[in-house]
């Protein structure tokens, strides 16, 4: 159940980060994907730790799991600095970092080991900007239908 495994996420950066408001929105019902939890949780784990990173102490993350028609959907965002529009595109390349967080530091690999770990599970990656100021991540992971669907069929 993938609320499980969000809720999960979100308290080990409550436990890592007191003071940072983190909003979590679930579906009420079951939402059952069948995948590496392992894996899945590190994709999001990226998500959040950019968010704290690259967002201003206080700011709230807000994380919400939903289903669109047949795809698990999960939303990071946050109220930070942004992507400059540039250079959105580039971001998912290995060890590229935007210009405007060249004072923070990192290796430019946590988004690209991501959108890997998405694609390996048959979903994908990708980010939006928010207005007035923000970022958005969205993981999107197939429903575990169609996951079903695609499995070799025997006999
Ligand atoms: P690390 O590999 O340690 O995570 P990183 O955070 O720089 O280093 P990625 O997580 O791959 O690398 O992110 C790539 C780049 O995308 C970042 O350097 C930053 O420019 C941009 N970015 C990612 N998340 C955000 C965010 N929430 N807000 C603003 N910029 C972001
Ligand atoms: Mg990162």
């Amino acid at each position: 159940d993938l609320r499980q495994l969000v809720r999960s996420v979100c308290a080990d950066h409550r436990e890592l980060h007191p003071l940072r408001p983190v909003e979590v929105v679930l579906p009420d019902r079951a939402m059952q994907f069948e995948g590496d939890a392992i894996l899945i949780e590190q994709i999001l784990t990226n998500f959040l730790s950019n968010a704290e990173k690259y967002s201003p102490a206080g700011q709230p993350i807000s994380v919400v799991l939903e289903r669109q028609g047949e795809f698990c959907i999960c939303a990071v965002s946050d109220r930070g600095i942004g992507i400059p529009a540039a250079e959105r595109a580039r971001i998912f390349d290995r060890f590229y970092r935007a210009a405007n967080v060249a004072h923070l530091s990192g290796t430019g690999l946590g988004l690209s080991l991501s959108q890997t770990l998405a694609r390996l599970h048959g979903g994908d990656i990708h980010c939006e900007s928010i207005d007035p100021g923000g970022t958005r991540f969205i993981l999107k992971l197939p429903g575990s239908d169609l996951h079903h669907a695609r499995q070799p069929q025997g006999g």
